[in-house]
């Protein structure tokens, strides 16, 4: 036995985030600008279905940086529930990874320094009791995406 769920008929929407595909692929990353948050993956606005809800819609952006795939399912319902301690925490999450871009621009483009030393900086100054840390070869991997891709932005 189902119930009537048709009548409740909100579950048809295309998801903006991955247009109906279930997946977010590198030109959704770019549509949405995500690039140096995002990895291509299932989509986890609309759970892979490629449909979302209206509420969904109107309680969380499409945008919304911090609801990835990777996440525990339970912190992703959170998210879509929008409980104010999972949002904040997401927020908290997204400025480090803000400033941390921030601060490799400036090294790059101000200071002219290659990816190994920008590391080598970032790493020396890093607040010993940081809320997040990063490891040394991921945070390489992610300098050398952003050099790639502020040469490969038109100017
Ligand atoms: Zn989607």
């Amino acid at each position: 036995m189902t119930f009537f769920n048709f009548l409740f008929k909100n579950s048809d929407l295309e998801c903006p985030r991955c247009l109906g595909k279930g997946f977010v692929g590198p030109e959704d990353i770019r549509r949405l600008n995500r690039q140096l948050k995002w990895a291509p993956g299932p989509c986890a606005y609309c759970d892979a279905s490629g449909k979302v809800t209206e509420e969904l819609l109107s309680k969380v952006a499409v945008d919304t940086s911090y609801l990835t795939i990777d996440l525990p399912e339970s912190e992703i319902e959170k998210i879509k529930n929008a409980d104010p301690e999972t949002i904040e925490r997401g927020k908290l999450q997204e400025l480090f990874i803000d400033n941390l871009i921030k601060y490799i621009e400036h090294q790059y483009l101000l200071k002219n320094m290659d990816a190994e030393s920008i590391a080598d900086l970032y790493l020396s100054t890093e607040d010993e009791k940081a809320v997040f840390s990063v490891e040394k070869e991921n945070l390489l991997q992610y300098i050398r995406k952003i050099i790639h891709l502020k040469n490969s932005e038109p100017n």
